[in-house]
């Protein structure tokens, strides 16, 4: 394994926004990591785990650290002894995430087809318990293999240690920092039922006039919806989403119905909502398709920052500013990033 100087991060990230790594290595297996990790102890380094890079907003002078790129691959597939139609299939942290999908809907094993076609790689699904169409990773997730930074030991940890939430998880915590994700064990299933009840897929087969849509067809209209909406990553720097959709109290609710009677709600438990952040950006505050210099918020889906070319992380930290102070002077709540920053 080779540690490389001065290494541009703008090509390693979906963005395409960022300075240079101070230290930079890519590793393939767990002791690569243990090798990256004693240079960055003799060094006194701080470290950052790049996957796919594309959920990161890298900062213009860049890291002053040991980049670490996450490469570890291999698929392995498993089953239970007393549940044949259970399969469990662990994939390395490094194995690009939509060609796990694509590969489990071509072995008919159902459970993360929703999750079509998102940037990124296995190791970041579980950090923020990635979702999209009604489905969330975590109910997927069996056990998670990292290794601790700072004893270099591995951990497994089980599903409930990962302590998931909505686009969260003990990963992101301080102490859950401390650990390099190295493998994922998914829990899947040879026989399941399809989860199209989500507005936009459902719409989409009655008009297709497909009633019993299958795995393949369910994963090729996600595919196809998601790329109506959001940028191609070939023409635009994105990191997707930008801010989290706000979570807020009923009451709170409540008061800015009376102001927005077309406010959209999902309920939360029992006494809080979820309020789609793109609707407020769009519908309140009519920001959709606002720019500033060269970044902005995606025309077809507000929630979605863009760098139209030449976008700078500090660009993107003032509309980041604008866009929440605006959020903020219309309805009082606070909207928050869920873009990991390196600034
Ligand atoms: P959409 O269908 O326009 O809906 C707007 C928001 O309303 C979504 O964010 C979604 O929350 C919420 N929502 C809609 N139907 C819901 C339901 N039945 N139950 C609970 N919440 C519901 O959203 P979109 O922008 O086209 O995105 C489609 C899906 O892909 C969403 O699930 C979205 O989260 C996901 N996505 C994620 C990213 C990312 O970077 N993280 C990027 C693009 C799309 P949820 O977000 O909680 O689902």
């Amino acid at each position: 394994m080779k540690i490389a100087e001065n290494v541009s991060l703008k090509n390693l990230n979906t963005f395409k926004i960022g300075g240079n790594a101070r230290y930079f290595c890519e590793i393939f297996s767990v002791n690569d990591i243990k090798v990256a990790l004693k240079f960055a102890k003799e060094k006194k380094l701080p470290i950052f785990i790049l996957g796919g890079g594309s959920n990161v907003l890298i900062s213009d002078d860049g890291f002053y650290g040991l980049v670490i790129k996450n490469s570890i691959l291999g698929l392995e597939l498993s089953e239970l002894e007393d549940d044949k139609n259970i399969v469990l299939l662990k994939a390395g942290a490094g194995e690009n995430w939509d060609d796990l999908v694509q590969f489990c809907v071509e072995k008919s094993l159902y459970g993360l087809e929703n999750l079509s076609a998102i940037p990124g790689t296995v190791g970041a699904s579980p950090v923020q318990n990635i979702g999209a169409y009604g489905a969330e990773v975590k109910d997927c997730i069996k056990k998670v293999f990292a290794i601790n930074i700072d004893t270099l030991e591995e951990k497994i940890f089980e599903n409930i240690e990962c302590q998931f939430a909505y686009r969260n998880s003990f990963f992101k915590t301080k102490e859950g920092r401390r650990f390099i994700i190295t493998a994922v064990i998914f829990k899947l299933s040879r026989k399941a039922e399809i989860n199209f009840n989500y507005k936009d897929i459902k719409e989409y087969f009655e008009k297709e006039g497909i009633k019993n849509p299958s795995l393949k067809e369910l994963r090729e209209a996600v595919i196809l919806i998601r790329a109506q909406k959001l940028p191609d990553l070939k023409k635009f720097g994105t990191a997707g989403s930008y801010f989290k959709n706000a979570i807020i109290s009923k009451e709170k609710f409540i008061e800015l119905k009376t102001q927005y009677p077309l406010l959209p709600e999902f309920s939360v438990g029992v006494d809080m909502v979820k309020v789609p952040t793109a609707w407020i950006l769009d519908s309140i505050c009519s920001l959709k398709g606002f720019k500033l210099g060269n970044v902005g918020l995606y025309e077809k889906q507000p929630l979605v920052f863009v760098n139209y070319g030449n976008g700078t992380a500090e660009e993107i930290i003032s509309l980041e500013k604008k866009v929440g102070n605006t959020v903020f002077e219309k309805t009082g709540i606070k909207i928050e990033s869920e873009v990991e920053k390196i600034i």
